[in-house]
């Protein structure tokens, strides 16, 4: 297991720690703010939303890489199954592969997918996770053509309704067997699977190669709100020294990306104060 005490190299920012993935929140700092703020505090990386890019994919990955940094992920694809996914399967492929484009122009390896939930009309995720892999499996291609991996997200079961339909580790790695190709992975998010006492031996026996990326945060023990307040690393109840080892175990060697949604508490404070903690805790519990 790496030793971050004193090395701080493979930390990486996700831009939703500072509101940047929704309107009306954060500071509203420009990519290039972002990146000369991580760059002057020795951040590896940082991954990016959709809605920063404005056009500017190209332009924002240059920077970034000019600056010293990795460009470590897009957020995301569009929902691909379940309520709040886009009405026809041809508008979501082709937002899909947008997204791919997207991530291509950036120049970043890795596009997370957060799946949706279960279909309108289907009850429990099994039919949905099979559409899902569907659509991956048929954007797949398109993707490895441009240098891209698609990292499949399991969330916490408490957006199973609307947002998921992977609740778990295992869940993403069923759906990347049923897709079958080398540029389908899963992401680990500490907020989505900090409860998930047997994570550790689903990807001890099937994670091996397929962790694309790691995100870290808290999960407060008083959580207000199962989307919007999460908790700064060392402020909640994971292990997170556990969680990385697992993930760590399956060969994993990329960079740790904070992704902390936290409308009432993070988002609200200077980023400048905000990527400071950030390091010291990363340093320090993570
Ligand atoms: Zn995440």
């Amino acid at each position: 297991m790496r030793d971050f005490s004193d090395d701080h190299s493979a930390l990486a920012l996700n831009t939703a720690t500072l509101g940047h993935n929704l309107d009306g929140f954060g500071a509203g700092w420009s990519p290039e703010q972002v990146i000369d703020a991580c760059a002057a505090r020795g951040y590896g990386g940082i991954t990016y939303w959709r809605r920063e890019l404005d056009g500017r994919a190209q332009e924002i990955g240059d920077k970034t890489r000019a600056a010293g940094l990795a460009v470590v992920g897009l957020c995301r694809t569009p929902f691909l199954t379940g309520p709040l996914a886009l009405p026809s399967d041809q508008e979501i492929m082709d937002d899909f592969h947008l997204s791919i484009d997207e991530a291509a122009a950036l120049q970043t390896s890795v596009l997370t997918i957060v799946s949706g939930g279960p279909e309108p009309g289907t009850k429990g995720v099994l039919e949905s996770q099979k559409l899902l892999a569907d659509r991956v499996a048929r954007a797949a291609p398109y993707a490895a053509e441009r240098g891209v991996q698609l990292a499949l997200e399991p969330l916490n079961p408490a957006m199973g309704g609307n947002r998921t339909c992977l609740m778990t580790a295992a869940d993403a790695l069923n759906v990347c067997d049923a897709v079958g190709v080398d540029n389908v992975g899963v992401a680990i998010d500490v907020n989505h699977v900090w409860w998930d006492t047997s994570l550790e031996q689903t990807l001890a026996g099937r994670g091996e190669g397929r962790v694309l990326g790691y995100h870290l945060c808290d999960w407060l023990a008083d959580t207000s709100d199962v989307l919007l307040d999460r908790g700064m690393m060392g402020d909640g109840v994971a292990d997170l020294r556990a969680l990385r080892e697992a993930v760590e175990n399956t060969g994993y060697i990329g960079f740790c990306e904070v992704e902390i949604f936290s409308a009432n508490n993070w988002w609200k404070r200077d980023p400048n104060d905000v990527l400071d903690v950030i390091v010291d805790r990363f340093r320090t519990v993570c």
